[in-house]
């Protein structure tokens, strides 16, 4: 889950990263008052979920309470990359004497967390790394260890930071970690870091991303879902505990087990097909769950074909296709079915299926085999 910059800058706050004063307005009159109570100059800035906002026109500077409104009428009727502006942060203005890019995030190939560092902050980290790739300091951190005070000095050294801001540098990249540690996130992110004229460090920009996985220990973040910006479908499976992530194929799949998700669409892709989504409706899914299945992959419209594959263990193969039935009377599709059942009351649920909407088959590759053809436009 990515985090609004005024939510990541909030949680920097809570963690000692210093942040510029403001607070987050949605409308025009609201961005005035706040410049009133911050001094006059400001920092209109969208809140959207991309990168690149300065380059887009999404950041203004304010010299005025009254400039303040004018420029945050004009960006909260903007839409940058797609993205309809909805809030804008409103923040003290910086002067900036230098932009630094600090950042943690998992390394998945030393499957620790990585400290990524540069003295060329304020543009795109993957920019400076294809243009001056020297310019990056790297570092991973043990997990068990954490950050140890001389890995903190090798990277404030690594980015010819002055001696007169390490004390800063210390407590902000400390805090950074920590932040990135408390809530479980797979990035925090400050770009840039800045030194300002009158030598202090703060984070002007923030990004935090979150692990999904581990958002059951943080329900309070639950409420910082910004659901504009997910895929409707995914919201919805999560309401009914489906593991769906949509593709831009055109074969539906719904099966039993992350495994045997995976596989099938390995095999679907061996066929020359290309499955629309992944969906693992789980162990013991009843007929809701597999309606709302259904639902969600027939609210794509790309979908040709649904391929279902039941591996049935826990998951009785009759309530499955008790499911499926109710499912397409709510429905009414005229995207044709393939199913392929196996396991616990295998035969129960295939005779309920007897019906012509729905194709059968004995093996995965079969059901592949008709399914692919299907979607390609060819007869069963
Ligand atoms: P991004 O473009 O979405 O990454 O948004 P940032 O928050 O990083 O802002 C982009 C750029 O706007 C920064 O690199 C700064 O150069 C500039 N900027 C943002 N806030 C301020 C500020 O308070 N003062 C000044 N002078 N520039 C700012
Ligand atoms: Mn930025």
């Amino acid at each position: 889950m990515k985090l609004h910059e005024y939510q990541s800058k909030k949680i920097f706050d809570r963690f000692d990263v210093p942040i510029p004063k403001g607070r987050v307005a949605n409308i025009a009159s609201e961005a005035k008052q706040i410049a009133e109570e911050l001094g006059g100059r400001v920092v209109i800035k969208s809140q959207v979920l991309v990168g690149g906002r300065g380059k887009a026109g999404g950041i203004k500077l304010a010299k005025d309470p009254k400039q303040a409104k004018e420029l945050a009428t004009e960006i909260l009727g903007m839409e940058i990359k797609g993205l309809p502006v909805r809030k804008i942060l409103v923040d003290e203005i910086v002067d900036i004497d230098q932009e630094i890019y600090l950042g943690i995030t998992n390394d998945r190939t030393c499957r620790q967390p990585v400290v990524i560092a540069s003295s060329s902050g304020g543009i795109d980290i993957e920019e400076v790394a294809q243009i001056s790739p020297e310019k990056i300091f790297k570092l991973t951190i043990d997990p068990l260890l954490g950050l140890q005070d001389f890995q903190v000095r090798d990277i404030a050294l690594g980015i010819d930071l002055r001696r007169e801001y390490w004390k800063q540098f210390i407590k902000i990249l400390r805090g950074l970690y920590r932040a990135y540690l408390d809530t479980d996130a797979t990035l925090a992110e400050i770009n840039p870091l800045v030194i300002t004229k009158d030598k202090r460090l703060i984070a002007l920009d923030a990004k935090m991303i979150i692990d999904d996985n581990a958002l059951f220990r943080h329900p309070e973040m639950m409420e910082l879902r910004d659901l504009d910006v997910e895929a409707p479908a995914e919201i919805e499976a999560q309401k009914y505990g489906l593991s769906y992530i949509k593709l831009d194929g055109d074969i539906g799949c719904m099966v039993n087990g992350a495994g045997l998700a995976m596989a099938t669409m390995d095999i679907i892709s061996q066929f020359g097909g290309k499955p629309s989504n992944f969906l693992d409706i789980g162990g013991g899914a009843g007929a809701t769950k597999v309606a709302a299945a259904l639902r969600i992959i027939l609210s794509d419209p790309n979908v040709k074909v649904i391929l279902i594959n039941i591996f049935g263990g826990i998951t009785r193969c009759d309530e499955v296709a008790k499911g499926l039935l109710s499912a397409l009377a709510d429905v009414k599709t005229k995207v044709p079915v393939v199913v392929r059942l196996v396991g616990t009351n295998a035969e129960e649920g295939l005779k309920l299926l007897v019906n012509e909407k729905i194709l059968t088959a004995n093996t995965l590759a079969e059901a592949a085999n008709i399914s692919v053809r299907l979607s390609t436009g060819g007869a069963s």
